[in-house]
């Protein structure tokens, strides 16, 4: 029987087409975790915090004091491809963490999702799905800001539930990311509290907004973030080539470590994990270490939006440069430069 066996091409319901979406962009807690705090930067909040429970598998919760979103905006922020971020007309000029509206359908394709928001001006409402199930937006009562709080990820999805690792490697991955978006926002106050098995929880980093000039502010939460011995033995990083910029610090050659774990990179505000960039890194003080010990550094690059397309993997976590020559050129000469004169100044003084 030929009909029977042939094959029908269907269009998939958005729910489904959600959930494969999530495949990408949510690959554990801690990219929720990730997508969740991002819109709470792009909102312009100066608080946020994040309240996790059992590495994030039962529970995150994150609440900011940015600018919210109107009730009648609410199913929108659900419905996939939606956002307020970008009009669609000028992908090379994306100035947001996030402009592919794909975050929250996927997480309330896998999850239990509520969203509770405000407005200046105007009521709470909040709204709320689970496994792709949308209901209807009801008044809510909220000071200012929004709360997305997300239960239960991947409980519609219980393949993906498999592949999750123990409650604490989850929570260690969560603790990463958050401590790394503390780094890219160095003014905003970050609270991260594990509140498993209820009650206040317990503060497992927490950091006040800093103040002072990029730099002042950037060392305060690197010390916060990495260690006062980090931003003590960090030298200051900062140049310009060909439009791109590069700052931010690097450890003392003395202060490496015996795995690649302290580097940190920025792309635009934007933590990115670049094997060109780490290649460089590693280059630049491939005269300065031995073989098996690995530089600690947190960087930023900075260039026009149209010399870097963001737009590579659905998680934004990579990159590609117009010019990746230049990027790698920049992070090589300025780091051996700064490394050579901080190695000079230390004989000198050694030598008096
Ligand atoms: P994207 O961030 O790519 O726009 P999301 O699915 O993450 O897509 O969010 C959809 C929209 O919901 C955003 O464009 C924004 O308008 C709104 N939104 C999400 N989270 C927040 C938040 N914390 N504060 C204010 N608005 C938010
Ligand atoms: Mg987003």
């Amino acid at each position: 029987n030929i009909s029977a066996s042939r094959p029908v091409i269907r269009q998939l319901d958005e729910t489904a087409i959600n959930r494969i979406a999530a495949g990408e962009v949510v690959e554990r807690p801690a990219s929720a975790v990730k997508e969740l705090v991002e819109n709470a930067l792009d909102a312009g909040a100066s608080r946020i915090s994040i309240d996790v429970a059992d590495g994030g598998k039962t529970l995150i919760r994150v609440t900011d004091d940015g600018c919210g979103i109107a009730a009648e905006d609410l199913p929108l922020a659900l419905s996939r491809h939606a956002t307020s971020k970008i009009d669609g007309s000028d992908l090379l000029n994306i100035h947001t963490f996030g402009f592919r509206g794909e975050a929250l359908p996927s997480l309330g394709a896998v999850g239990r999702l509520t969203i509770t928001s405000r407005i200046a001006g105007a009521e709470a409402a909040q709204i709320r799905v689970a496994g792709g199930r949308i209901e209807p937006v009801k008044p809510a009562a909220l000071r200012t800001g929004t709360v997305v709080e997300l239960r239960d990820l991947f409980f519609a999805t219980p393949a993906r539930l498999k592949f999750m690792r123990t409650d604490r490697a989850e929570a260690q991955a969560i603790s990463d990311m958050v401590k790394r978006l503390a780094m890219a926002e160095p003014s905003v106050s970050f609270l991260l509290r594990d509140v498993s098995g209820g009650g206040e929880g317990r503060v497992s980093f927490r950091s006040d907004g800093e103040t002072g000039d990029l730099f002042d502010a950037l060392h305060a939460r690197l010390a916060r973030v990495l260690g006062r011995d980090f931003a003590e033995n960090a030298l200051r990083i900062d140049a310009t080539r060909e439009g791109i910029r590069l700052f931010g610090y690097a450890a003392l050659p003395t202060y490496s470590r015996g795995a690649a774990v302290a580097q940190y990179l920025f792309v635009n505000g934007r933590p990115v994990r670049d094997k060109m960039l780490t290649g460089a890194l590693r280059a630049a003080y491939f005269d300065f270490l031995s073989r098996d010990r690995h530089p600690a550094a947190a960087l930023f690059i900075d260039c026009p939006p149209v010399l870097v397309d963001v737009n590579v993997h659905p998680a934004k976590s990579e990159v590609r440069f117009r010019d990746p020559g230049v990027a790698r050129g920049l992070i090589v000469s300025s780091l051996r430069h700064a490394l050579a004169e901080a190695g000079h100044r230390a004989s000198t003084t050694i030598g008096h």
